[in-house]
C-alpha cells in the first residue's frame, strides 16, 4: 500500500512537500491466508468422518435393518469415526487455549524426572497393544526447568506416542534426558522405525502435515500433534530439532 499525502507547511514557502509512506502487509496478508486455509483444514477434516456417520446412519436405517452382523460392523467404524472428531476437536481446542495465552510465559518450577515416569506410564497401555518398550535414560536427581507442567506433558505424550505408533516397527522407543553442567536441557525421544524421508522434516509441525495419508489415517492421526508441540515449546523458549535417516530412525530432541 502506498500512501501519498500532500502536506502544505504551514506559514512557509508555498513549494508543496510530498510524504511517501510504506506500509507492508504482506505478513499480515499471510496470516489472513493461513487463518482462513486453516478453518478450510478443520472443517474438511470434521466433515469427512461426518459424511461417513451418515452414510453408515442411512445404511442401518435401510439395507442393513435386518442384518445384524453388518449392523454390529458398522457400529464399530461408527465408533471409530466419532473418536477421531473427539481428537480433532480437542486437538483444535488445545491449540486455540494455546493462542488465548500466547503472551503469558510459563513460569511453574518443573521437574522433569517425574514428569517423564508419567508420560511413560499413561502410554503403557498403547505400548503394549503396539508391542513396544519405553526405555527411559535419565539421570538419579532432580532437572528442573521453567515451564507449564500440563504444557510439557502433552508434548512429550505427543513425541513418545508418535515414536509408538510411527516407530512399531523398531519394538522400543527411547526417552533421553540429558542435564549436563554448562549445557542445556535436552529431551531425546528416538525411534528405531522407518524414518522421515528429509523433503517432510520441515514441514512436520504445520497444521495437519501428515508424510502419509494413508499411513495416518490408519494410525488414527490428527496432523495436529506436532503443531501443537510447536506451539508449545515457542512459549517456552524451547527448541524442536528432528533428526530422522530412512530405515534407521527418528530423533524428536526439546532442547530447553
Ligand atoms: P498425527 O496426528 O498425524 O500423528 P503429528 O503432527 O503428530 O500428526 O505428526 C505429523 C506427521 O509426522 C505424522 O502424520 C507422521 O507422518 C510424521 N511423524 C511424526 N512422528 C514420527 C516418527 N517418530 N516417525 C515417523 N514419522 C513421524
Amino acid at each position: 500500500i502506498v500512501r501519498i499525502a500532500l502536506a502544505e507547511m504551514q506559514g512557509q514557502a508555498s513549494a508543496p512537500l510530498y510524504i511517501l509512506s510504506f506500509r507492508d502487509v504482506s505478513e499480515l496478508r499471510r496470516i489472513d491466508r493461513m487463518r482462513s486455509d486453516f478453518v478450510a483444514n478443520a472443517s474438511h477434516e470434521l466433515r469427512t468422518p461426518l459424511a461417513s456417520l451418515r452414510g453408515f446412519i442411512e445404511t442401518m436405517q435401510g439395507p442393513a435393518r435386518d442384518d445384524p452382523k453388518a449392523r454390529e460392523r458398522f457400529l464399530g467404524i461408527m465408533l471409530d469415526q466419532a473418536t477421531r472428531m473427539s481428537r480433532l476437536v480437542d486437538d483444535l481446542m488445545s491449540l486455540s487455549r494455546l493462542e488465548l495465552r500466547a503472551n503469558i510465559a510459563p513460569d511453574q518450577k518443573v521437574d522433569l524426572v517425574p514428569l517423564l515416569g508419567h508420560v511413560r506410564d499413561s502410554l503403557l497401555p498403547l505400548a503394549q497393544d503396539l508391542d513396544i518398550e519405553i526405555n527411559l535414560h535419565m539421570p538419579a536427581e532432580k532437572v528442573e526447568v521453567i515451564g507449564d507442567r500440563d504444557e510439557l506433558v502433552q508434548v512429550f505424550q505427543n513425541l513418545v506416542e508418535n515414536a509408538c505408533k510411527y516407530g512399531q516397527d523398531g519394538k522400543v522407543v527411547d526417552v533421553f534426558l540429558r542435564a549436563n553442567p554448562g549445557k542445556p536441557v535436552e529431551v531425546g525421544v528416538v525411534d528405531k522405525g522407518p524414518g522421515i524421508p528429509a523433503e517432510h522434516v520441515p514441514r512436520l509441525t504445520e497444521r495437519f502435515y501428515r508424510v502419509s495419508v494413508a499411513d495416518s489415517r490408519s494410525k488414527k492421526g490428527t496432523g495436529l500433534g506436532l503443531a501443537i508441540v510447536k506451539h508449545i515449546l515457542t512459549r517456552h523458549r524451547a527448541r524442536l530439532i528432528i533428526r530422522s535417516e530412512l530405515d534407521v530412525g527418528t530423533d524428536f530432541t526439546v532442547r530447553f
